[in-house]
């Protein structure tokens, strides 16, 4: 059987998709099975950082694949160990644990906050948590989430998590107890349409943490490996959390996360954390040369660089328009339209051969691969300008 003679109903159905399939992608660039040709601004939800088939990932897979896939987890690999190591060099953290998703990453740090909690808090284990914040689809990070369509969803939820208001350093203050262990945020809500906390906000939130000896966790998922023009988000704020976890752009596309603190946070005994795929030396290849590029001083000036194109790009686009605001840092950013126009936008986009993703009915994402080329930007833009035009028009007649 080929690729093109699958059937789509033997996938379980958990969200619309177009009937399209992709075969084939390269840099800012994928082909669908009839051969039309899309410019990428999803990349994978912020995920193929050097963007598709990049050669130095292809290489590093295709040269570990040769050697060494996995030991087991019950060993050490060199290319875990040496992830780990490139890791800690780059970072403020100490220790890490790799994981296969950004929704393992995150559960590992709750637990290891709680495991944290129950060894120097007197059994502490309640995580502060952020109204709109996304940490990813398991049962734990599911609670954790401020995400209001999953308020429904699958109760009971695991308890233990008290949602604080975004950017309201007073919320936080009210929710802590003598159960608290942690607050944990994205240094900017991805998924709830790219809200950036203040770098003041996070530096209060650190003061205020610090005092009575709370975790801070960083969930940079999203917001890590250069996305915002820095290694890390944190990084742009001149402080120190005390976790963080990174997922999306570490693998470069293929599936790694990892979990990272400081050597006093880092309390797991023998049994508490594990799992069959965990620091596989397949991933950890890719995982090695993703950071080899992104965290070269010359790559994440371009990021800064290219942020800023994309961003005054997106802000002339807007006042053509009359549109909203433009948000977000570095290569994460949103448009704001103003009404909930951004499915239909979406839609014909992907008609036009252009992919741009709507977390919310109002906004537009854009999050290309970080090494995107101006001449990409202009021509995402200029195809965007026209879908605007012809959104307009169409809000006129109607
Ligand atoms: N945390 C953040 C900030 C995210 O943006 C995401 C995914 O969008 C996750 C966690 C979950 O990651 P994954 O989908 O790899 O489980």
């Amino acid at each position: 059987m080929t690729h093109a003679t699958y059937s789509l109903d033997a996938l379980m159905e958990i969200t619309a998709r177009p009937p399209i399939a992709f075969v084939r992608g390269k840099g800012s660039y994928l082909w669908d099975d009839s051969g039309k040709r899309y410019l990428d601004f999803i990349q994978g939800w912020a995920v193929n950082c050097l963007g598709h088939s990049p050669p130095a990932l292809v290489e590093a897979i295709t040269e570990q694949a040769k050697r060494l896939i996995t030991p087991s987890p019950a060993y050490h690999n060199d290319a875990s160990v040496a992830l780990a190591k490139a890791l800690t060099d780059v970072s403020c953290f100490d220790r890490v644990f790799f994981a296969n998703s950004g929704a393992e990453a995150n559960e590992g740090a709750i637990k290891l906050a709680r495991k944290y909690g129950a060894l120097h808090k007197n059994g502490a284990f309640e995580i502060i948590t952020f109204e709109g914040g996304f940490h990813g689809r398991t049962l734990a990070t599911m609670s954790a989430s401020g995400k209001k369509a999953f308020e429904p969803l699958f109760e009971p939820k695991v308890p233990g998590f008290r949602k604080a208001r975004w950017h309201d350093l007073s919320s936080v203050e009210q929710l802590i107890n003598d159960s608290t262990v942690a607050v944990m945020l994205e240094p900017i809500q991805g998924e709830a349409g790219v809200w950036p906390a203040r770098d003041e906000f996070l530096r209060d939130l650190r003061a205020l943490t610090a005092k009575p000896g709370l975790l801070l966790i960083l969930d940079e998922i999203q917001t890590g490996v250069g996305r915002t023009g820095k290694l890390f988000h944190y990084e742009h704020t001149g402080i120190t959390p005390d976790i963080m976890t990174l997922g999306k752009g570490i693998g470069g596309g293929v599936p790694l996360a990892a979990l990272l603190a400081t050597e006093a946070v880092s309390c797991f005994e023998h049994g508490d954390q594990g799992g069959t795929y965990n620091g596989n030396a397949l991933m950890c290849a890719a995982g090695l040369a993703v950071l080899d590029q992104v965290s070269a001083p010359a790559f994440l000036k371009s990021v800064t660089e290219n942020g800023l194109y994309l961003e005054s790009a997106l802000q002339r686009l807007s006042a053509r328009h009359g549109l909203g605001e433009v948000r977000g840092r570095g290569l994460l950013l949103a448009l704001d339209l103003c009404v909930p126009m951004a499915p239909a936008i979406v839609a014909a986009a992907l008609d036009d051969g252009l992919l741009l993703n709507a977390p919310r009915p109002d906004t537009l994402r854009f999050m290309p691969a970080l090494n995107v080329r101006t001449q990409e930007i202009d021509l995402m833009i200029e195809s965007l300008d026209l879908l605007l035009t012809k959104a307009g028009a169409a809000r006129r007649v109607a």
